[in-house]
């Protein structure tokens, strides 16, 4: 047996077991073919790899990337794999719009947790303001989208009353039915 094949051979092993085939450590997310500390490797390697191309293949690559992502979306194909029509008018398919969505959401979730178990703002994880969720910027922010809200629903309430009024000087509001 070459060691080509033995080196397959384990993979396939590790990959059956439910383990990462590269490194052999658990694989908690199993939406993914290898670890967690591989995948962050793997990307890590492709951001170096990226930032010692020359600014003409930088270019390149980018151009790339953009015709590509053009001609699946004029296709009506998903625009990440490429395989699954377009789903409900987003550029992904069905599949690939759960999973990026649950992705994120379990991404922000997890961050999410991890700064209120360490008493830090659950969007930027700076110091918060006693015994409060978010730092003081952030508070401040909350507050005032707060305040927005409750002036458009107090509009809404107004234009709603208004029309109240309207249907009630024409009958009462059951248009003759
Ligand atoms: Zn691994
Ligand atoms: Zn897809
Ligand atoms: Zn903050």
């Amino acid at each position: 047996m070459s060691n080509y094949d033995r080196d397959k051979e384990r993979r396939e092993l590790l990959k059956s077991s439910g383990l990462c085939p590269k490194c052999g450590r658990i694989i908690y997310d199993k939406n993914y073919v290898t670890c967690e500390i591989c995948r962050a490797k793997n990307a890590e390697e492709n951001k170096d790899r990226y930032k010692n191309l020359s600014e003409h293949k930088k270019e390149e690559y980018k151009k790339n990337k953009r015709l590509k992502y053009e001609k699946l979306l004029k296709s009506g194909l998903c625009v990440i794999c490429g395989k699954k029509p377009q789903y409900n008018g987003y550029v992904r398919c069905q599949s690939c719009y759960i999973k990026s969505k649950q992705k994120s959401e379990h991404w922000k979730a997890k961050v999410r947790k991890g700064f209120k178990e360490l008493n830090l703002c659950i969007i930027c994880g700076e110091a918060t303001v006693d015994g409060k969720s978010y730092c003081s910027k952030h508070l401040k922010e909350k507050q005032d989208t707060l305040a927005e809200t409750r002036k458009k629903i107090n509009r809404k309430n107004h234009i709603w009353k208004q029309l109240d009024n309207e249907t009630f000087k024409n009958g009462g509001g059951n248009n003759g039915l």
